[in-house]
């Protein structure tokens, strides 16, 4: 039976390097089927709507989302915020599709070690970030209350089954992996992270075969710089989630390589789960030949692995990318010299070359 993927590409440089990681997806000759759709900033464009009902659709009717980038400076100044590339399309499709939970490894890749700016072999690092992505401040209600411009208001809440879905999730992933959980929160002075830190603990209890441990945040933020090795998995709430993961990225020091995954409960048998790279449209380079792919070739191995079930698949992919750079294939973002400077679509050509031969 063949998995259908809805292929929503965006703006910018979401469909030069959406339309590489679709090449890679054939290339491992695994039963896929593509339909493609708009979104962002080009939906608007065609439609008004940064999310058409006919993109949504396809997106519920599907088995997985690959997703590219929304967003530009054209559409930053939208009103109502809803309209807005990243609040319209990108926060609503999380929603809309339940996505709470967002997966994001860390790994840095052989051939790019000096690229980290921790220096030696501090930077090589192997972690994932689990991040709560559906609730607390940025979807608390009332949202961004501002009253007579001198008084703002923002909400943060979390109910007990959204931290023990995610705590559920991020267990998964340390079975995976080291078995390993470090639960970041602010206990000493939020209520929704005493609850937080209350609910995993107890789940802790019940799952022996892992180590769980806390940590604050701020105190996180100062040992993912000092000493990030120490890291299997970083589990935590929205907000701290997503200042914690661009940090995470940033120690591997190539933020146009790192996947993501934005998962959501079973279907039929697999997790349904939207996948992108971390990324942004980049508009700066958009037409250009000139974006790296690898992130979003990564995160259609994070669909294989996480929706589809197929490791094996997911590991051919990861090879294939780790053999083109140590061959010394780069993308101008990531060139040294000595290596061989490619296009976009050479990059894709060279990661789907090496899957046909593997
Ligand atoms: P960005 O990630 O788009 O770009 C930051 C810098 O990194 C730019 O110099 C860009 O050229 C470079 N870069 C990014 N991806 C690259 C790649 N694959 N290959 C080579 N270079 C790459 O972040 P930004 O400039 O802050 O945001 C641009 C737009 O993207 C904004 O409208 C923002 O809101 C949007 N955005 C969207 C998402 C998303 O859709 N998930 C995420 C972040 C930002």
């Amino acid at each position: 039976m063949s998995h259908k993927i809805a292929v929503l590409g965006g703006d910018g440089i979401g469909p030069e390097v959406t339309a590489e990681a679709v090449k890679v997806l054939k290339a491992t000759g695994a039963p896929l089927e593509f339909e493609y759709a708009p979104v962002g900033g080009a939906a608007y464009d065609e439609s008004g709507h940064p999310l058409p009902p006919a993109t949504l659709d396809l997106c519920k009717r599907a088995d997985a989302v690959l997703f590219g980038a929304v967003g530009g400076p054209r559409y930053d100044n939208l009103q109502p915020a809803e309209l807005r590339p990243e609040i319209g399309a990108l926060l609503a499709l999380r929603s809309e599709l339940n996505l709470y939970a967002n997966v994001r490894p860390a790994k840095t890749l052989r051939a790019l070690l000096q690229a980290s700016p921790l220096k030696g072999t501090k930077g090589a690092i192997d972690l994932v970030v689990v991040r709560e992505l559906t609730g607390g401040i940025y979807f608390g209600k009332p949202r961004e209350r501002r009253d007579n411009g001198t008084t703002a208001v923002d909400t943060c809440i979390y109910h007990r089954f959204e931290i023990e879905r995610i705590g559920a999730r991020a267990f998964e992933v340390a079975r995976a992996r080291g078995h390993e959980i470090v639960s970041v929160d602010k206990a000493n002075v939020l209520e929704t992270s005493r609850l937080w830190r209350e609910v995993i603990t107890e789940m802790a209890a019940a799952n022996p075969d892992v180590k769980v441990s806390h940590m604050l945040i701020d105190n996180c933020a100062m040992q993912l710089v000092r000493e990030p090795q120490q890291f299997d998995v970083i589990l935590t709430e929205n907000m701290f989630g997503d200042v914690l993961s661009d940090e995470a990225s940033m120690v591997t020091g190539s933020l146009g390589l790192l996947p993501s995954a934005s998962l959501s409960d079973a279907r039929e048998g697999h997790v349904f789960g939207l996948f992108e790279p971390v990324h942004g449209s980049a508009p700066d380079i958009a037409g250009q030949g000139r974006a790296n792919p690898l992130a979003a070739i990564l995160s259609a191995a994070m669909m294989m692995r996480y929706s589809f079930d197929d490791a094996a698949s997911a590991d051919r992919i990861e090879r294939s990318v780790e053999e083109a750079l140590e061959a010394g294939i780069r993308t101008a973002d990531i060139f040294e010299k000595n290596c061989r400077l490619v296009s976009t679509t050479e990059m894709g050509d060279a990661i789907a070359q090496r899957l046909g031969s593997g």
